[in-house]
């Protein structure tokens, strides 16, 4: 392929950093390297707690364990999105209810939430999908009324905004990725962000294997054990030394990365004004991060051409999601329900390649190349 679909980019300091960490004789988790990625989330965002994780999908079994999910409750999550969204409540025996998209934007539509609430309801988990704000006030406003927890799957959004309110300050409990597919990469990784004060103490003691250790680091504690349940979900120092180069050039990379995306926004207008493809919705209370490109075509053959064009041009742009209310495993163990929405976004919606280090003259060719495939 002659352009790929992502490249992973190194800012330059990562290797320094690692070295560092090496070299200072400490790198298991919970380092100086963990606490200056802590602190530079909690000073730049506001964030009242952080933990890193070794990724997203930990962080989001950090919530259900937190959120004391068991068996035969409820957790309603958007059929459009990554597993980890719902494999992480599975997990602990949770029937999960999936909720539809709007028609013209991938995300939770509110009122499909309103919809699936029953008595059993424990949590409900939303998703910035492309790092596009769901419609918070609503969501939290059914929150508030059935005192059910919200948990923002903040996978794609980092450094976006609802209403000038940061993404992953909204919800109880959010969580980040940084895997290296996102804006801000450590190969794996991942981050929770507690926001409900009254779960951070728990919070620290299952992210530490269930034992009370960060307390005692503290020097709350003067000695540690295990006091509840948990799990090793804290990376290495290695890995925080990485996430920590790039953090410390978030501004470049989504500058840059918002570059991208505006120009691709911006040349495919013709498409959309003759009806050949939709293009992404940012609404007024959102922020675009930069964090993916997305046409939605006419119909599934079309979409289906167009990578097949781009591929024998050697560009590489994939389809996304397979709607989770019809995964293979969902259907062996849930009953079927049809999500118009989301089914219509899997089969319509291709992602273009969008990474930092994509050239310019790489990007014209793809534009170019989606133009001649319609033309
Ligand atoms: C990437 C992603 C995840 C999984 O992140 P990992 O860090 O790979 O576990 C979960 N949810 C969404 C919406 C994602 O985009």
């Amino acid at each position: 392929m002659k352009i790929p679909f992502n490249k992973p980019y190194l800012t330059g300091g990562e290797m320094e950093y690692i070295l560092d960490a090496v070299r200072g004789g400490k790198i298991s988790g919970n380092g100086i390297y963990t606490e200056k990625c802590h602190d530079f989330f909690c000073s730049k965002y506001g964030f009242p707690k952080t933990l890193l994780t070794t990724s997203c999908t930990d962080a989001l079994e950090m919530c259900s364990l937190l959120l004391n999910i068991s068996h035969g409750d409820e957790v309603i999550v958007p059929a459009f999105t990554f597993v980890s969204s719902a494999n992480a409540f599975v997990l602990r025996g949770a029937n999960i209810k999936f909720a539809d998209s709007y028609p013209d934007n991938p995300n939770i539509n509110p009122a499909e939430i309103e919809r699936l609430i029953s008595d059993n309801t424990r949590a409900i988990v939303v998703v910035h999908y492309a790092g596009v704000a769901c419609d918070m006030d609503a969501i939290l406003e059914i929150s508030k009324k059935y005192n059910i927890p919200v948990i923002e799957d903040a996978a794609q959004a980092i450094n976006s905004f609802y209403k000038g309110t940061p993404l992953g300050s909204l919800g109880a409990l959010s969580t980040f990725s940084f895997h290296e597919t996102k804006n801000i990469i450590s190969g794996e990784g991942g981050m929770l962000v507690v926001n409900d004060s009254t779960l951070s103490s728990r919070a620290e003691i299952i992210w530490e294997k269930g034992t009370n250790r960060t307390a005692m680091k503290r020097g709350d504690v003067d000695k540690y054990g295990w006091v509840d349940v948990g799990s090793s979900f804290l990376p290495s120092e290695i890995i925080a030394a990485f996430l920590l180069a790039q953090l410390e050039n978030l501004e470049d990379i989504q500058a840059r990365r918002i570059e991208i995306w505006n120009q691709y926004n911006s040349a495919f207008k013709d498409l959309k004004q003759s009806g050949n493809v939709r293009l992404p919705e940012v609404p007024d209370y959102a922020t675009n991060n930069g964090h993916l490109f997305y046409l939605v075509c006419e119909n599934e053959n079309v979409r289906n051409r167009l990578i097949v064009h781009l591929k024998n041009k050697g560009i590489l742009a994939v389809f996304h999601y397979l709607s989770l209310n019809q995964s293979p495993y969902y259907l062996n163990h849930f009953e079927k329900e049809e999500l118009k929405n989301s089914e219509s976004f899997e089969r319509n919606l291709i992602r273009l390649p969008l990474f930092y280090e994509l050239s310019q003259k790489d990007q014209n060719l793809i534009i170019d190349e989606t133009h001649a495939f319609f033309d």
